[in-house]
């Protein structure tokens, strides 16, 4: 299953967005898909097998490190 590593964003770039804040030690999202995603900064894994449009756009705030956090993917459906 393929496992990405999330972009890290500033603040400034976040702003305006829904930002999904992420809990130390329990997947923000989990089931649906094949598609993990870890931070970008400490590779804490954050969204597990899920569907590639559960990730797609989503900014997550990391539980552990506190980065901000999008999905490398710049796809448009
Ligand atoms: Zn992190």
């Amino acid at each position: 299953m393929p496992q990405f590593n999330m972009i890290l964003i500033t603040p400034e770039q976040a702003a305006g967005h829904d930002v999904l804040e992420h809990t130390a030690g329990t997947p923000l999202r989990e089931g649906g898909g094949d598609e993990t995603y870890r931070c970008g900064r400490c590779k804490t894994t954050l969204l597990v097998d899920v569907a590639h449009h559960d990730a797609h756009g989503v900014i997550v705030k990391c539980g552990k490190c506190g980065a901000l956090n999008t999905e490398p993917h710049h796809h448009h459906h």
